[in-house]
C-alpha cells in the first residue's frame, strides 16, 4: 500500500467510523497481509481487533477491491463493537454500515474481478461454486477444499457445510 492511498484510507475511516457511531475504532484495528490466504479475501477476528487480507489485494489493480475488502471486514469489527455477538455477520446492521460507506452490501465475490488470482493449474479447468443452504451465499473460486466452511455459520457456531458444485469454465 503506497503512502498517499493509507492516508486517504485513514481518512476515509476516520470519517465512517464516526457515522458508524464507533469513532477512531480503525486506530484500534491491526490489519495484516497474508499470502497464505486463498479461499476468502479478508478475514476478521473482531475481539482481537484483527483484519487478515489476501495478499492478492496488495496487487495495484485490485485498489478498488482491497478498499472494498477492508471497509467489509471493519464493518464487522463495528458491528461487533456496537452489537456484540448477538447479530448475523452479515445481517441488516453490518448491511446498513456498507451503504453508509457507499457500497452494496455484497458477501461473496466473483474471482473474476480479481487480477492476479492464484490458480491452481489441477484444477483451472473448473469452476467450484459453494454454497450454504442456511445463509443463501455462494462462493466461486478456482479450488475446493473439503475443509470449507461458511464463514457465517461459523462465527455463530453452526456447521456451515457448504454444498460444492463443479462446472467447466467457460
Ligand atoms: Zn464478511
Ligand atoms: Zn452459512
Amino acid at each position: 500500500m503506497d503512502f498517499v492511498w493509507e492516508q486517504n484510507q485513514k481518512k476515509t475511516f476516520r470519517h465512517l467510523t464516526n457515522r458508524w457511531g464507533v469513532s477512531g475504532l480503525h486506530k484500534k484495528v491491526n490489519v495484516q497481509f497474508s499470502p497464505r490466504m486463498t479461499t476468502s479475501l479478508g478475514r476478521c477476528y473482531p475481539v482481537r481487533k484483527l483484519i487478515r487480507l489476501n495478499s492478492v489485494l496488495n496487487d495495484r489493480r485490485n485498489r478498488e477491491l482491497l478498499a472494498e475488502t477492508l471497509c467489509h471486514e471493519m464493518a464487522h469489527v463495528a458491528v461487533f463493537s456496537l452489537h456484540g455477538k448477538k447479530v448475523k455477520p452479515h445481517g441488516v446492521e453490518w448491511q446498513a454500515l456498507m451503504r453508509m460507506a457507499g457500497y452494496e452490501p455484497r458477501v461473496s465475490i466473483d474471482a473474476k474481478e480479481i487480477a492476479g488470482h492464484k490458480r491452481r493449474t489441477t484444477s483451472s479447468k473448473y469452476i467450484y461454486t459453494h454454497y450454504c443452504p442456511r445463509c443463501k451465499i455462494k462462493f466461486i473460486a478456482g479450488r475446493t477444499d473439503r475443509r470449507w466452511r461458511c464463514e457465517s455459520c461459523s462465527r455463530e457456531k453452526q456447521p456451515g457445510v457448504l454444498l460444492v458444485s463443479k462446472r467447466l469454465r467457460d
